[in-house]
C-alpha cells in the first residue's frame, strides 16, 4: 500500500492534519477497509491527489457524490505576483478545513501547487498554480465522482516515426531471440539523455486488486489474482534481455483507482502500457481472447457492458464520454495502439494454442476503458479468456496457461518495442 502510494506527491502534508475519521475514509478508498464514509450533509472535496513530473501532471479532486463544476484558466498577473492558473469551480459543495489550510506543494518546473478555497458561499474553487502556461484537459469520472485535470507541460506529442508497416506478428522463432541475462539488469537509464542506449519502458497493469476482485469464476477463481500472476510472469520474461525496463502498477493485492494507474504510467514516462484483464459474460459458453484500444464508444452491447464492468460503473454512465476523443495523445497514439493490440492478441492466442486445443481469438476491439483515458503512450487492454466459462476458468488455474498468456504478451511487447520504439529512437 505505502509502496504504491509512494508514487504520489500529495498525501503526506494532508494526512498529518487529518482527523482519524477522514483518515479511515481515505484508507477505505485506497485499501478496502469496510468502514463506511462519514455521513455528509452535502458533497464536498474530500481529497486532492496529484501525480507529477516536470512535463506531466494529473490532479484528481475527489468529491464522492456527483457535483456540477466548471474549469477555466487565468493568465499570470505579475503585479499581484500570481502565476498562470487553472481553476475548477465546484458548485454546491463543501470542503474540509484541513484541505483548505494545506495546499499540495509540487514545485517541479511545471506545477507550483494545488490549493483550494471557498470562492463564494456555495462554490469551492480548486486552483492549480502553474510555473508556466500549459495545455490542460479536465474531465470527470463517476462512482465515486472525481474531477481529473491532466496538464501537459511538453506542448507537443513525442512522435513515433512512420516506419513501414512491419507489424506482422512474430513467429515462434522470433520469440526467444534475445540473449538472457537475468542476473544483473542494468539500472534504468535517463531516457532523455542517452540516445542509442534506450530501454523500452513498459508499465504492466494487472487489473483490479484489494477490495475489487474483478470478475469471479464459477468455482471462485478471481480475476485480480489471475492477472497479477500473468503480470509477474510478463515482467520476469521481459526483464531477461535488458532491453526493457518493466514496471507494474501493483505487485500485490491492493486496490488502485483507474485514474491512478494511467497516471503512474504517464509519470514514469512509459513507452508501452498493457492493462491485463480476464473477461466474463452472462453467456457461460462465451470464450476466447481479445485485445482492446480506447475509443469513444463500443461496437456492440457486449463490449459496452465489458467496459462498464471494468470501469466499475453502470452502462448508462458510459454514455457521453466525449472527453476521450478530445485527447490528442490518444489520437496520436491510436494507430500504434491498434498495431500493438493486434500483435499482442495474435501472440497470446498462438502461445496458448500451443498448450491447449482450441484457444479462440475474438480479435482486435475498441471500447471506452477509463484506465486508457489520458495515457500518453501506446496503450492496450488485454482480455485473456472468460473466467465465467468453466473450461477457461479451469485452464487459468494451470500455471502452464498463465505462462502461455504471459509468453504471448511478452513476445508481442518485445517485438513491438524493438521494431517501433528502439528502431525509431536509435535513428
Ligand atoms: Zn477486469
Amino acid at each position: 500500500m505505502e509502496g504504491e502510494a509512494g508514487e504520489r506527491v500529495h498525501l503526506t502534508l494532508l494526512r498529518r492534519h487529518l482527523g482519524s475519521c477522514l483518515a479511515v475514509f481515505l484508507f477505505a478508498a485506497c485499501a478496502a477497509l469496510a468502514a463506511p464514509p462519514p455521513a455528509a450533509a452535502a458533497p464536498g472535496v474530500s481529497d486532492i491527489r496529484a501525480w507529477t513530473n516536470e512535463i506531466y501532471t494529473r490532479v484528481a479532486i475527489d468529491t464522492g457524490d456527483e457535483v456540477s463544476w466548471k474549469a477555466n484558466t487565468l493568465r499570470a498577473d505579475p503585479a499581484r505576483n500570481l502565476p498562470p492558473r487553472i481553476f475548477i469551480d465546484i458548485r454546491g459543495a463543501g470542503i474540509r478545513d484541513d484541505i483548505l489550510r494545506k495546499p499540495v506543494e509540487v514545485r517541479n518546473g511545471l506545477l507550483r501547487q494545488v490549493r483550494a478555497g471557498r470562492f463564494d458561499r456555495d462554490t469551492v474553487r480548486v486552483v492549480i498554480d502553474l510555473e508556466r502556461e500549459s495545455a490542460y484537459r479536465v474531465f470527470a469520472l463517476p462512482d465515486p465522482f472525481r474531477i481529473i485535470v491532466d496538464i501537459d507541460g511538453e506542448g507537443e506529442i513525442p512522435a513515433i516515426a512512420a516506419l513501414p508497416d512491419d507489424a506482422a506478428p512474430p513467429g515462434p522463432a522470433a520469440a526467444e531471440a534475445s540473449p538472457a541475462d537475468a542476473s544483473s539488469p542494468p539500472a534504468p537509464p535517463p531516457v532523455s539523455t542517452a540516445p542509442g542506449k534506450h530501454r523500452v519502458r513498459v508499465m504492466i497493469d494487472p487489473g483490479h486488486g484489494g477490495k475489487d476482485p474483478g470478475a469471479i469464476g464459477p468455482t471462485g477463481l478471481k480475476e485480480k489474482d489471475v492477472v497479477l500472476a500473468i503480470a509477474r510472469k510478463v515482467r520476469e520474461k521481459l526483464s531477461l534481455s535488458g532491453d526493457f525496463d518493466v514496471r507494474m502498477t501493483r505487485d500485490e493485492d491492493v486496490f488502485i483507482p483507474l485514474e491512478e494507474r494511467t497516471a503512474m504510467a504517464n509519470k514514469a514516462r512509459a513507452d508501452i502500457f498493457v492493462s491485463l484483464h480476464i473477461n466474463a459474460s452472462r453467456n457461460r459458453k462465451a470464450e476466447g481472447f481479445s485485445t482492446y484500444v480506447l475509443s469513444r464508444g463500443a461496437s456492440n452491447r457486449e463490449d459496452l457492458e465489458l467496459a462498464a464492468r471494468e470501469n466499475g460503473v453502470p452502462v448508462g454512465k458510459l454514455q457521453g464520454v466525449k472527453f476521450i476523443i478530445d485527447d490528442m495523445f490518444t489520437a496520436a497514439r491510436k494507430n500504434e495502439s491498434l498495431r500493438l493490440a493486434k500483435t499482442v492478441n495474435d501472440a497470446v492466442v498462438r502461445n496458448v494454442s500451443a498448450r491447449y486445443q482450441g484457444a479462440h481469438s475474438l480479435g482486435l476491439k475498441q471500447a471506452p476503458f477509463y484506465v486508457l483515458v489520458g495515457a500518453r503512450m501506446t496503450a492496450v487492454l488485454v482480455e485473456s479468456s472468460f473466467i465465467s466459462n468453466v473450461r477457461e476458468e479451469s485452464r487459468m488455474r494451470d500455471p502452464s496457461c498463465i505462462d502461455g498468456i504471459a509468453d504471448g504478451v511478452a513476445e508481442a511487447v518485445r517485438y513491438y518495442g524493438r521494431n517501433r520504439i528502439l528502431a525509431h529512437r536509435d535513428h
